[in-house]
This record gives C-alpha cells, structure tokens and sequence, in this order.
C-alpha cells in the first residue's frame, strides 16, 4: 500500500507552526510497512485542499490530512473532502451527542458553531474522538482510501494509534514490518562516509542514509519485512557492515556526547571544562545529553581573552585545559578557544586542548563561526578527542 500525508493548515505555510504531525504519521507509517512518497502541505482553503486530495488519489491508495476540522469557519477540511468525493455533508446525531457529552462533562456550554464538528462527507465512517471535540472520519472510493484526523498533536496521535492502526491492520492488511535504526559517526567527512558505504546506500532493502548535523552523523538503516525477525536480521547485517567500514568512527547506537559520559564512568575519570566563548559548545553538548554532566567538575567560562591567531590561541587552548584541571582537581580537563578574527575567507582558527595526567592532546581547525551552528562543530572536535583520548587511541 502507497501512501500520501497532507498536512492542512495556513499557519503551517506561514511558518508560524511546525509541521510536527507529518513527521509522527511519517515514523508510524514506516513502522507499520506502509511506503510513503510524498507529503504535502496546504493552506486552510477548501479547493486547494480538494485539488490536493485529488492529486494524491492519483498517485497513492492511501491518503491520510491532519488539521482543518476545528469548530471555526477557517476550519474546511470536512468540505474539502466532500468536494474531493463529489459528496454531500451529512450530519451525524450520535458524533453531536459525544461532543455535547464532552462539553457537558467539562461543564461548559457548547456553542452553536460546535455543530460543524458533527457534519461528515456522506457515506463516511466516523471515528469518535474521546480526546477532544475533533471526530475524525475514514472515506472511501474506488480510487483509494481518505483519513482525516485531527490537528492537534495529542489528538492526532491518540486517534491515529486506537483507530486508524487497527483499521490499517485489521481491514487492509497491513503486516508488514518496517523497522528503522539510527547509528552515529564522527571525525569523517559525510562524503568519505558516503563513498565507504555506497553500496548500501544504493540498495533498496535495507536502505541506508546519511544525515549531517555540524560534524557528527547519523546513519539510518531501514529494513522492510513481513515479520519483525525478518526486518531485525536485515539491520543487524546492514550494520554490521557498516561497523566493520567506519571502525572507531562509529559510535554506534549512542551520540557522541553520550559516549564520552559514558567512557567517563566506566574509566572513573572527572573532567572539567575551559571555553573561550560564551557559546560553550562542550558544556552544552554535554549538558543536553542525560547525564552528560555526571562527571563534570566543573566549567570556566571564560569569553574575554583575544588571541590574535591560531599560534596564540592554541597557547591559551593549552593553558586554559591546565588551569580549569587544577582548580577543579579533575583528571581531565579540555579546553575551546578561538583567534578572536575571522581571515579573509571569514574562517576562524579553533584550538581544542586536553589536559590529561601523562600530558596534553590538541588540534586546530578553521571554522565558520559567522553562524552560532559553527561553535556545534568546535563541541564535536573537542569531545572527539576526549572520546579518542578515553578509548585508549593513540594520537
Ligand atoms: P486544526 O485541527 O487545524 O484546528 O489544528 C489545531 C491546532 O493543532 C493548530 O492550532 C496547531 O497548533 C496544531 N496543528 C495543526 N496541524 C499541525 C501539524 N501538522 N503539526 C503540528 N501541529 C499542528
Ligand atoms: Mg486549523
């Protein structure tokens, strides 16, 4: 079964609200075994909508909306679909009667525009929504199958996991298994990743891709097959292979952050921290990772100094790790600094430094740092040489 998602809603392409939805349905869809070839997203006007509805019939069996069925006259979805259908709306007395229930028990007076809630394309099923005053309903023709759901995130996902999976499983047949799993790597380029593992980039089951995000990379390996084993065996072969071509500069199922917190533990090593920028791009890798900063001593920020190149910012990378080790008596210390300007490609010169107790470990690289993102890629350096460091590799 092919698939489409339309995401309805004009505060969607203003930007003012991310498309959240699509990416849930996109992950269920994938886990259910149901290919998905398209998304799209349209604004709250009921043609747009239709002719949308329309193409996707064209292409996909399936075709599931998320947003317009509120009781405001801006809410069109349910027209747009009867449009879509050539059908008429019909009202549904026992969908009134539940969003009636719903008001009543919250005490509240319903208003008249909630009636709009009740009205569904004629001949479709409805599915009550126990989570909000939304119904969803299902509506079907020869060309394929519609799904409409609700906008609301929490509601979306209630009715998408009661109702519309078992309607998938149970009456079309869906078994299918796609099963994902995201791998990290660092310390590559993402095109020598790319060319180490092209092959399976290219294969169609499993299929691999490569994600970048400032230096590290996540790899996903996706697997399709009629049972959960099946799929399973699929993805352990497909990282296996790619274990054995990216070697240390894989860190597996775990992030780079969540590695170092973890190789920190297990060796029983304190670390403390010395950033030359108020960016503080180690600290704060470590600190959006659980327990990233169980074994932090402590961090100097220390922003004000002004190395004039990347020779004055290595000394002070160097002395930075050193002074931050010896005032929070930790057994490792790393440092960031910057040259305090950019060369005439607007690249900076960054020295990463790790103070350990046999001596120090550094690198320097050049670096954009005219966008904050830049600083992400200074983290990745600095706690790659500390991963590096824990895991026992020489230099
Ligand atoms: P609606 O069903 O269009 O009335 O949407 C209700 C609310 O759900 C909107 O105000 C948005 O905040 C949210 N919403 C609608 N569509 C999406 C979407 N695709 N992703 C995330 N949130 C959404
Ligand atoms: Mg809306």
């Amino acid at each position: 079964m092919d698939a489409e998602i339309i995401a309805i809603g004009s505060e969607l392409l203003l930007g003012a609200t991310v498309d959240t939805n699509s990416a849930y349905l996109a992950r269920q869809l994938a886990a259910a075994g149901v290919s998905l070839f398209r998304k799209s997203v349209v604004g709250d006007n009921a043609q747009r909508i239709a002719a949308t509805i329309d193409e996707s019939l064209s292409r996909a069996d399936l075709v599931i909306c998320t947003g317009g069925l509120g009781p405001t006259l801006d809410d069109v979805t349910r027209e747009a679909v009867a449009l879509a259908f050539g059908r008429e709306l019909e009202f549904r007395q026992e969908l009134m009667d539940q969003v009636a229930a719903r008001f009543a028990a919250m005490g509240r007076p319903m208003s008249e525009s909630n009636r709009r809630q009740a009205f569904v394309p004629a001949g479709a099923r409805a599915i009550e929504n126990p989570r909000g005053t939304a119904p969803s309903f299902i509506v079907e023709d020869e060309r394929g199958t519609v799904i409409v759901l609700p906008g609301v995130p929490y509601e979306m996902r209630f009715l998408f996991e009661s109702a519309v999976l078992p309607y998938l499983r149970d009456e079309r047949g869906v078994t299918d298994v796609i099963l994902v799993k995201t791998l990290h790597a660092v310390g590559l380029g993402e095109s020598v990743i790319g060319e180490r593992i092209a092959d399976l980039m290219l294969a169609s089951n499993p299929t691999v891709g490569i994600s970048a995000k400032q230096a590290r990379y996540e790899l996903r390996i996706g697997a399709r097959a009629a049972g959960r084993a099946d799929a399973e065996a699929l993805v352990a072969a497909a990282e296996a292979t790619i274990r054995e071509r990216l070697g240390a500069n894989l860190t597996g199922d775990e992030t780079l952050a969540e590695t170092v917190a973890r190789l920190l533990a297990e060796r029983g090593q304190t670390l403390s921290l010395y950033e030359g920028t108020s960016a503080a791009p180690v600290y704060r890798a470590l600190a959006d990772t659980p327990g990233g900063l169980a074994h932090v001593r402590g961090a100097m920020i220390h922003p004000l100094d002004r190395p004039t190149d990347e020779h004055a910012a290595a000394s002070l990378a160097h002395a930075g790790a050193i002074s931050a080790a010896d005032r929070w008596r930790s057994d490792l210390a790393l440092a960031v600094q910057a040259a305090s300007t950019p060369d005439d490609r607007g690249f900076t010169a960054v020295s990463v430094a790790l103070c350990h107790p046999a001596g120090a470990r550094q690198a320097t690289r050049h670096y954009d740092l005219r966008q904050p993102e830049g600083w992400d890629f200074v983290g990745t350096l600095a706690l790659d040489l500390l991963r590096r460091y824990l895991l026992g590799e020489t230099e």
